[in-house]
């Protein structure tokens, strides 16, 4: 039997990472949970039964690989509510509640399960997304710490938390809307600079609902985590850490293309749609030639607007590889092919249109010379992480702050506006990629690209800013476990 000193030694603290089941939730919690398996932490990784089986689908039924990709991180799975065959459902308040009452129900007894295994040591931490407010509460029952995990830029969590809280208001005095918001640390917004459940034409109030009681139990978390680096949001950081400290583990990208910590860590490793390989295709083309397209995993277009994209790539010239998900268009599954037929056969040798890639490849494949993104934060900080210069076509959301901040702030690109029709238009699209391809102005976004990307990395190779907030993490999860 080994001495008191050595069983403590042995006592690693073991993770549960918690996140939301949507893309762009899972993925930078996927690459925190990798970081720390990494250094040799137990990690396990929640996923709904769905989540599960449309992981198992995209990869044609080799679950094998859903596990073997992510090295030695274990994936448990938990209920949502929903069977896992029934259709999507954008009723967002009945699928909280569910994932609340039947999601935290089976929560709970993986963790008891995880705790009654005798192969791995005790749960002593749960990171989850700050979106599922009620894991402190979980938390607590079981005695173990938690972090909240902030997936959207440190600019947003501050613009949230002022409206939270009632410093900062939509409207005046007189009730009408304000067109100028000041929030410390930020440069000034127009009303359409903030995130979109905050615009009066914001029609989703359980959206706004929902954002708004990320921060109603953020007090019982024991840390508050957010993918983000110092050196990106430093103004936004200093100001929002007299209020409400955030403590920045990002950017969380796969560390190949980054830091290189990692260098088997090339892809995330979970994808809800079919991965295209779109590698062999980049491969033909020239250096810094190809602009990529993709409106991330929630964005829905309308027929019109599509078409608009596609004229204006097509009248560029430039090659594209654009991303168009099976359920991208507004008016129905499956038809965007139809629709795009003549197109697709106009531009066989200019591009490629695939239904899902892995992205973090792709932008970092020497090929790809600029990004069209909708802005979300993740393709945003891959974006900056790759050195890209990018056009914004930002959608809802947090993607009209993050587009402010790319265009105004980073200087990294030219965001696009909708016209009274509430489209972008095929002109636009096609002078913006022509600027950023071979203008001076091009030059100039893609050296400040470029600058970012540098900084990106620093702050997560070994002792950056980011990297030290890791190990500091990772040093108090210990110390609290040991003290337990
Ligand atoms: N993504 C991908 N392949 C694609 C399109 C997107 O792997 O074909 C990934 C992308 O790298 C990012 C995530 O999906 O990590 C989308 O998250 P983001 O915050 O950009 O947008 P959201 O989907 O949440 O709107």
């Amino acid at each position: 039997m080994g001495s008191l000193g050595e069983r403590k030694r042995i006592q690693l603290p073991h993770v549960v990472v918690f996140p939301c089941p949507g893309q762009g939730h899972m993925n930078p919690l996927m690459e925190f949970a990798k970081r720390r398996a990494y250094r040799n932490l137990h990690v396990t990784f929640i996923a709904t039964e769905r989540v599960r089986e449309r992981m198992i689908q995209a990869q044609e039924g080799a679950a094998i690989h859903v596990t073997s990709a992510l090295q030695n991180i274990r994936i448990e799975t938990i209920s949502d509510g929903l069977s896992p065959d029934c259709e999507e459902t954008n009723d967002v308040d009945m699928r909280m509640d569910l994932m609340k009452k039947v999601g935290g129900l089976t929560f709970q007894r993986v963790i008891e399960r995880l705790n009654s295994q005798g192969h791995t040591n005790k749960v002593s931490c749960i990171v989850y997304d700050s979106l599922l407010n009620w894991v402190p509460h979980i938390a607590n029952k079981f005695n173990i710490t938690s972090a909240f995990f902030w997936t959207q830029s440190c600019a947003v969590y501050a613009i949230y938390y002022h409206f939270y809280t009632g410093m900062v208001k939509a409207k005046d005095e007189t009730e009408n809307v304000r067109d100028v918001i000041e929030i410390p640390g930020l440069p000034q917004l127009c009303q359409s600079d903030t995130p979109s459940f905050l615009q009066s034409s914001n029609p989703c109030e359980s959206l706004l609902r929902l954002v708004m009681d990320q921060f109603s139990t953020i007090f019982q978390a024991t840390w508050i985590l957010g993918n983000s680096f110092n050196e990106l949001e430093m103004t936004e950081i200093q100001s929002i850490n007299s209020l409400i400290p955030i403590v920045t583990v990002g950017p969380l990208v796969p560390s190949a293309f980054l830091d290189g910590n990692n260098p088997q860590d090339q892809d995330v490793g979970i994808h809800l749609w079919k991965t295209e390989n779109c590698i062999d295709w980049l491969n033909t083309k020239e250096a810094s030639t190809v602009a990529y397209v993709s409106f991330g995993s929630v964005a829905v277009l309308s027929k019109e607007q599509i078409i608009e994209i596609a004229l204006g790539l097509k009248a560029s010239r430039y090659s594209f590889l654009w991303v168009i998900r099976p359920d991208q268009n507004k008016e129905g599954k499956n038809n965007v092919h139809d629709f795009l037929n003549g197109f697709l056969e106009d531009t066989i040798d200019q591009g490629l249109v695939v239904s899902w890639c892995s992205q973090a490849a792709v932008l970092n494949h020497p090929s790809v010379g600029m990004f069209v993104t909708h802005c979300g934060w993740n393709s945003t900080l891959e974006s900056l992480s790759s050195g890209l210069p990018v056009v914004t076509i930002s959608q809802w959301s947090d993607q009209t702050t993050n587009s402010k901040y790319i265009e105004e702030v980073w200087k990294t690109g030219i965001r696009l506006n909708k016209t009274a029709y509430g489209l972008v238009g095929k002109d636009e699209i096609e002078k913006s990629v022509k600027t950023v391809m071979e203008s001076e102005d091009g030059v100039e976004l893609r050296k400040n690209a470029l600058k970012w990307k540098t900084l990106a990395k620093e702050a997560m190779m070994k002792g950056g800013s980011s990297d030290k907030n890791i190990e500091w993490f990772i040093r108090e999860v210990i110390g609290r476990t040991a003290a337990a």
